[in-house]
């Protein structure tokens, strides 16, 4: 059986171009879901952040509600410790609103940690809304650019495998079962190229004998890997 290396040359290129825009078109949506999944991220990081801020709001206006309440309950206190009957409620009175007074203070100190709390909790929002932002406009052109270049693959996909196909008919006719058979198996790897005697598909060391039955066009296969060689190097 003989057929030309050149002829298997360019069956093997076409073939490993159309297996390259087969992954090519198989990785854009894994890409686009990456993408997407990263867009995700960064609005669960926004969520998470506005949260915080809520809580921490929420937490102060608790605490300055409870301070109020106390200096009211203090005033009460003054004005019945200026009223006191006797200086045994006098000093009573006097002690209480020491301690409030002094529960107030801790409240304070509590309340300005929070108000902290609350301006980096602010920075933390508009940190991960900016970061958001970015991730959403990245994805949009990333999404526009892959869609316009997987419609580029699809129509170079199609261009390949119709001249790959006619290729395949070229090969002579009781060969075609052995050829499909192979390539059904082993895809683009199914034929190597053979460069300075060794097989570009494993590279093992062919015999001096398989190079010359190559150079003279007769159909070999590699005892190693059992690709379909040709002379010429695997392009
Ligand atoms: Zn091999």
């Amino acid at each position: 059986m003989k057929i030309p290396c050149s002829q298997l040359q360019a069956l093997h290129r076409l073939l490993k171009q159309r297996q390259d825009l087969r992954n090519q078109l198989e990785r854009g949506p894994r890409q686009l879901a990456a993408k997407a999944a990263m867009v995700a991220s960064a609005l669960a990081g926004l969520d998470a952040a506005k949260l915080k801020l809520r809580e921490l709001k929420m937490a102060c206006d608790r605490m300055q509600l409870q301070l109020r309440d106390r200096e009211n309950k203090i005033a009460g206190l003054e004005t019945k410790m200026n009223q006191a009957a006797s200086n045994r409620e006098y000093q009573t009175l006097k002690e209480q609103i020491a301690a409030d007074k002094q529960a107030n203070n801790v409240l304070s100190d509590e309340i300005l940690e929070t108000l902290e709390q609350i301006d980096a909790a602010v920075k933390g929002v508009a940190e991960a809304e900016a970061k958001h932002k970015v991730m959403q406009a990245e994805e949009a052109t990333f999404k526009q650019q892959t869609t316009q270049r997987l419609e580029v693959v699809k129509s170079e996909l199609q261009r390949v495998s119709e001249a790959y196909k006619a290729a395949e008919l070229l090969l002579p006719e009781e060969f075609t079962p052995e050829y499909l058979r192979v390539v059904n198996a082993r895809n683009d790897e199914a034929l190597a190229g053979v460069e300075n005697g060794t097989c570009g598909g494993c590279y093992h060391v062919l015999t001096p004998k398989v190079v010359d039955q190559l150079r003279m066009d007769n159909v070999m296969f590699c005892q190693s890997c059992g690709a379909l060689l040709y002379l010429g190097g695997d392009d």
